[in-house]
């Protein structure tokens, strides 16, 4: 974050914003600097490929489910606009002490105990460490005695946008970003390379949610796509991962996604139009479809 932070400083900040007697590196100049860069930034990545993903990936024919919400996009990102700037508190104390030098983010390449390979070996380390929190936090954000006091919010889209994919409880979304935030301080990590994964785990968080449900059909069960991520909506107790289904299989909880056994919410709207186009035909009204697929409306 200090690359960011020192950008903003050198551009834009010192020259334009803050009095010139207020030194750089003072905290609480750096803290509200964090602040409001740490929200500004997540807002426009939310924003930008939300609305990218929205409009060019996602299938608008989704928004005829039963279980698609009256309003739901708008409802979705009042959701998520609102809860952002509350988990960026806690987000801000992180970055803070990345900034003051606590983490082991390094510079340069030179920097790197193995070199360039390091910088590869980290970055899947980073993919895999924080697959295994996520998984476990999501599950554990799943029982009982905290489902509905933080993660239920993100269960009312059944038939998610990708606007849902920002849409938490702050609880639940701070919980979910830690583990991408407790990294660099544990493991040496390139500063651009954790940019760069920074940006990368927010696409792949509106990736999960954009009703594209295409997989190579070798990755179909180790990755963990939009498929395996509206099965987790709408099912539950399935599908917890973030990028791989490792996790899942390991803790029990993988299910094969209803989209790719022909029983997916696009198969279930096909046959809502079969049904409805068969009963014009014989001249009576359409059947009322249940409302929806789900096995337990949680
Ligand atoms: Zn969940
Ligand atoms: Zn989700």
């Amino acid at each position: 974050m200090d690359l960011v932070l020192n950008a903003a400083d050198y551009h834009l900040l010192t020259p334009y914003v803050y009095p010139s007697a207020w030194p750089e590196n003072e905290p609480f100049r750096q803290l509200l600097s964090l602040f409001v860069i740490t929200n500004l930034g997540a807002l426009a990545l939310y924003l930008l490929f939300g609305t990218l993903s929205y409009y060019f990936i996602f299938d608008h024919e989704l928004k005829k489910h039963p279980q698609f919400l009256e309003n739901q996009v708008q409802r979705e990102i009042a959701f998520a606009v609102r809860s952002l700037p509350w988990i960026s508190v806690p987000t801000v104390a992180l970055f803070f002490a990345e900034v003051r030098g606590y983490s082991k983010l390094y510079d340069n390449i030179e920097d790197s105990p193995y070199g360039w390979s390091g910088v590869i070996l980290s970055m899947l380390s980073f993919l895999f460490f924080t697959d295994m929190g996520i998984y476990w936090i999501h599950r554990f954000l799943h029982h009982k005695l905290l489902y509905k006091h933080f993660h239920k919010p993100h269960h009312l889209w059944k038939i998610a946008t990708p606007f849902a994919s920002h849409a938490f409880h702050p609880v639940d979304g701070f919980m979910q970003s830690l583990p991408y935030h407790i990294y660099p301080f544990l493991f040496p990590l390139h500063k651009v390379t954790y940019l760069g994964l920074y940006i990368f785990v927010n696409v792949w968080t509106i990736s999960i949610h954009d009703g594209d449900y295409r997989v190579p059909k070798i990755l179909r069960h180790v990755i963990n796509g939009s498929a395996h991520h509206t099965d987790h909506h709408l099912y539950f107790d399935y599908n917890y991962g973030q990028y791989f289904t490792l996790w899942d299989k390991i803790g029990g909880s993988y299910k094969s996604p209803t989209s790719f056994e022909g029983k997916g919410p696009h198969d279930y709207l096909r046959k809502l139009r079969e049904k409805e186009s068969n009963g014009r035909e014989n001249g009576c009204e359409p059947r009322t479809m249940p409302n929806g697929d789900s096995e337990k409306n949680k």
